[in-house]
């Protein structure tokens, strides 16, 4: 009996341990404590950028992005429909109306060339999604939002550390959210941070986090008492989880290069069972260093890829697939959206499967997920096989 292989399992090392165990010892819980300062401070000075808040998800984290636009019902943000909810989301909750876009049939990103057209002058933001960390066509996107005076949102829940033309993601869009879900790279169980990348944006965001309040200067002794002075929630972790993020952050490096190994096996393993079967594999451009945030397979068909997952189970492996188009979607159609809107994304929704992907994911657990694909046939293959026959 061969043990079952999960799609994630969560990464824990004994730093993490001993961090939550000095956390808990403390005498504060609460948010902004020494481990969560320790965690803004290593993020800033390795993006660079001049403020990371750390926030309870990354969906909270957009949801700041929207109450720093000051979004009215009405304006439009452009969002990719081959994404989570949360991108959407977070702006639908401020009242705007969500123009999806369609994205580009290679990386799976925000396709830059349709962008200029979904433009009003609504538009106040376009939201870009480094998917599975491979950076989306910055130069062309921020080219066209300067022209048309709309920001930038980074979702860049899959991208920590990957870069684009050498410049970390996350460091472009005026804002960036980062997600520090138990499913990321790095993971606190459930955590985000919001990048700071405009200066001018730094006091309302520190008010907004704070529940509307201005706690984060009198806590740096620049006002004598804090009150109330605008919209805002509460939007800070536990410092405990923040002791658990330190120290996955720590081990950055450790993480990326176990990652990146594994990312290169599978694709190693998969490439020739890939091109006899007619079945996709990521696209990394040259001058995109991705995050190593996933592996995914594009089937020929939906019945293809069906039947892969089937047999997977039978071989005791987890592989899933996302992200249901949500210009089709029960609430996403308020805006209009119909079939044939994207049809890339409508297309890849169908086909996409991601492969288990975890620091732990031990050589011999891989080499049986590589096996048990390479024992598949498509129905194409299958077909033209039995026709030669
Ligand atoms: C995981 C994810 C989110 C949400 O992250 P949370 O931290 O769980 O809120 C948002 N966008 C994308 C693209 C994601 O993959």
């Amino acid at each position: 009996m061969t043990t079952a292989i999960p799609f994630n399992k969560p990464y824990v090392n004994d730093a993490g341990r001993r961090y939550v165990t000095e956390a808990l010892s403390s005498p504060n819980h609460s948010g902004d404590g020494p481990f969560t300062r320790r965690c803004h401070a290593l993020l800033q000075s390795l993006l660079g950028v001049p403020r990371v808040l750390l926030t309870t998800s990354c969906t909270h984290a957009l949801e700041m992005t929207a109450l720093l636009l000051r979004l009215q019902p009405g304006d439009e943000v452009i969002v990719p429909s081959f994404t989570f909810t949360s991108t959407a989301n977070a702006f639908a909750l401020r009242g705007a109306r969500i123009v999806f876009a369609d994205i580009r049939p290679d990386t799976l990103n925000l396709d830059e060339r349709q962008v200029e057209r979904l433009i009003t002058n609504r538009t106040k933001a376009i939201i870009v999604v480094h998917y599975a960390g491979v950076g989306c066509e910055m130069d062309v996107l921020l080219e066209v939002a300067k022209r048309h005076g709309v920001a930038v949102i980074e979702d860049n829940a899959h991208g920590l550390f990957g870069k684009y033309r050498g410049r970390y993601l996350g460091t472009f869009g005026d804002l960036a959210a980062q997600s520090f879900h138990e499913t990321k790279n790095f993971s606190c169980g459930e955590g985000g941070a919001l990048v700071i990348n405009e200066p001018k944006l730094i006091e309302d965001a520190e008010v907004i986090r704070e529940k509307g309040t201005n706690r984060s200067r009198f806590f740096r002794g620049e006002i004598d008492k804090y009150s109330w002075i605008g919209l805002g929630s509460s939007y800070l972790p536990s410092d405990i989880l923040a002791a658990l993020l330190l120290s996955q952050l720590e081990a950055r490096d450790e993480i990326q290069l176990r990652r990146q190994q594994i990312w290169q096996v599978y694709y190693a393993g998969l490439r020739q069972w890939a091109e006899q079967q007619g079945v996709g594999l990521p696209f990394t451009p040259t001058y995109c260093d991705q995050a190593y945030h996933m592996f995914y397979l594009l089937l020929p068909s939906l019945e293809d890829r069906q039947a892969l997952i089937s047999h997977l189970r039978s071989h005791g492996i987890l592989a899933v697939f996302h992200y249901l188009p949500l210009h089709l979607s029960e609430f996403g159609r308020q805006w209009g959206g119909k079939e044939g809107d994207c049809p890339v994304t409508e297309d890849v929704s169908a086909r996409l499967l991601r492969l288990p992907f975890f620091y732990s994911l031990a050589d011999s657990e891989q080499a049986r997920i590589v096996d048990s694909i390479c024992s598949f046939v498509t129905k194409d293959v299958r077909t033209r096989r039995a026709s030669m026959a």
